[in-house]
């Protein structure tokens, strides 16, 4: 969580603006693809650009870049996220071979520092796959999507639109479709909170903050992504308070995405949070099963038509999956695209026990969950020090947090229920059997906990 080194007056700059080293992550692609998917395909894949959150990698072929991003995509930025955490996206040019020398010999020049011409235009880009016709309705989206819609018939009338919810349940997609609907006639600005900052840094550093203003002024849709990147970081909470009140004074639309609600906002001035919350609101939450078959099925779909292949996965397979990815979209489409890419390569149907098999590994590879990791994450979701978390204390702000813990390290670690106690302050295992079952039954009757269950789990899955 903690992406961001403390600099000088109060401005914060992101720890990896570093360059990667491309050679590095082919070799850790070919440990992790095994040698006959790296031969074929990723060790043809070369590194163009590096942004602070994202990658432009090169690829030789429409073709070639289609196969990698229907199947391994999710997997390669997993891996590329362990060198520079700060990644969250990864797009695809297709260049030629000659070409792609030249660009090589252009990164070489530069000294592989990356250079970043026209960088806010650059990154105003919208991804053409994340649009409203392939994000599948349920009953976790429902609202959420049927407001998006609603902005783009009716600009301003919802204003702010804040869409909240866990990671990878869609909030970027969302988004993302508001800006391909709205494009055309309107100029669109699309940017994460943390590229946002990224701006602004350079601005000033540039001394170029007239520049950075107008052009964040001038759009008639503001859509920004990840607010909860502004946490803590004042000076740019001032500046984008000011962007957020001359938009709506010339009455463009904006559009917010975050983790959490407004109010939730950790560190986050109260005039902003109001500001936030001033106009629409809506949630998404986990997905149901029913949402979860859906996608699989949509993405099936998609893949067969794209590659005018067959695949076939059963119902009962398919529910297998779904029923076992627990906590987020991103990670069943991950696990989906295991799947397929297993059946391809072994070239055969596959049983719920293969898919056993291809869970456990994926699962294991992703979550290595300590209950040291688990205490760390939920004081900081509440807000308190671990200390206190972990301290005699028994007000119920520092208890409740406390049989969270104890909740999860029980569910997602294999420690037995003596040696998580033992891991709070040397507490007796009859004092964790009782904090998970007071927190399985309230899990169960009270939204909220539900919430914060479901949320903390997924920062616990998404740290990997
Ligand atoms: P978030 O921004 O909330 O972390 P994303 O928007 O990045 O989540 O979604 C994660 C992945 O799941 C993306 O590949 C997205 O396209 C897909 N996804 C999420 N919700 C849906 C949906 N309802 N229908 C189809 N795909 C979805
Ligand atoms: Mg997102």
């Amino acid at each position: 969580m903690d992406k961001i080194n403390t600099k000088k007056n109060n401005i914060y700059v992101s720890e990896e603006e570093k360059t990667l080293v491309w050679d590095d992550i082919q070799t850790s692609f070919k440990k992790t693809f095994g040698n006959e998917i790296y031969n074929s395909w990723l060790q043809k894949i070369s590194l163009v650009k590096e942004y602070n959150d994202y990658l432009i990698l090169g690829v030789p072929t429409r073709f070639f870049r289609d196969w990698i991003v229907s199947r391994y995509l999710d997997k390669i930025l997993e891996q590329v996220k362990g060198f520079k955490l700060s990644l969250n996206r990864i797009e695809f040019k297709i260049i030629d071979e000659v070409k792609q020398s030249q660009e090589f010999i252009k990164i070489n020049e530069l000294n592989k520092v990356t250079e970043i011409k026209d960088s806010i235009l650059n990154y105003n880009r919208l991804n053409p796959n994340l649009n409203f016709e392939n994000f599948i309705q349920g009953k976790s989206n429902d609202i959420a999507l049927s407001y998006s819609k609603k902005v783009c018939e009716h600009i301003s009338r919802y204003n702010p639109l804040y869409i909240c919810g866990g990671v990878g349940l869609g909030k970027t997609h969302l988004l993302n479709a508001i800006g391909l609907a709205l494009q055309n006639e309107n100029n669109v600005m699309f940017i994460s909170a943390e590229r946002f900052m990224y701006h602004f840094i350079k601005s000033i550093k540039k001394n170029d903050m007239v520049n950075f203003k107008d052009f964040f002024r001038k759009s008639s849709v503001f859509i920004i992504d990840d607010i909860q990147f502004i946490s803590g970081k004042e000076s740019l909470q001032e500046e984008f308070f000011h962007t957020f009140n001359s938009l709506m004074d010339k009455g463009s639309q904006i559009i917010i995405s975050s983790d959490r609600s407004p109010a939730k906002l950790d560190k986050v001035q109260d005039r902003i949070k109001s500001r936030l919350s001033g106009g629409l609101v809506v949630d998404i939450d986990s997905p149901d099963l029913e949402l979860k078959s859906k996608i699989i099925k949509k993405k099936i779909e998609e893949i067969e038509i794209q590659f005018k292949e067959n695949i076939n996965l059963s119902d009962e397979v398919i529910n297998f999956i779904a029923s076992e990815t627990k906590t987020n979209i991103r990670e069943l489409i991950g696990v989906l695209n295991r799947v397929i890419a297993f059946s391809r390569v072994h070239n055969k149907i596959l049983n719920i026990s293969d898919c056993k098999n291809i869970l456990r590994d994926v699962f294991n590879q992703i979550r290595v969950i300590t209950v040291d990791k688990i205490q760390n994450v939920v004081s900081n979701y509440f807000n308190i020090s671990l200390s206190d978390m972990l301290s005699q204390r028994r007000s119920r702000p520092l208890a409740r947090p406390r049989q969270i813990a104890m909740f999860l390290a029980k569910k997602m670690t294999s420690r037995s229920l003596p040696e998580i106690g033992r891991r709070f302050a040397n507490r007796d295992h009859t004092t964790v059997i009782h904090a998970v079952k007071t927190i399985s039954r309230l899990a169960d009757q009270d939204d909220e906990m539900k919430k914060n269950i479901n949320q903390i789990q997924s920062l616990l899955l998404e740290q990997q």
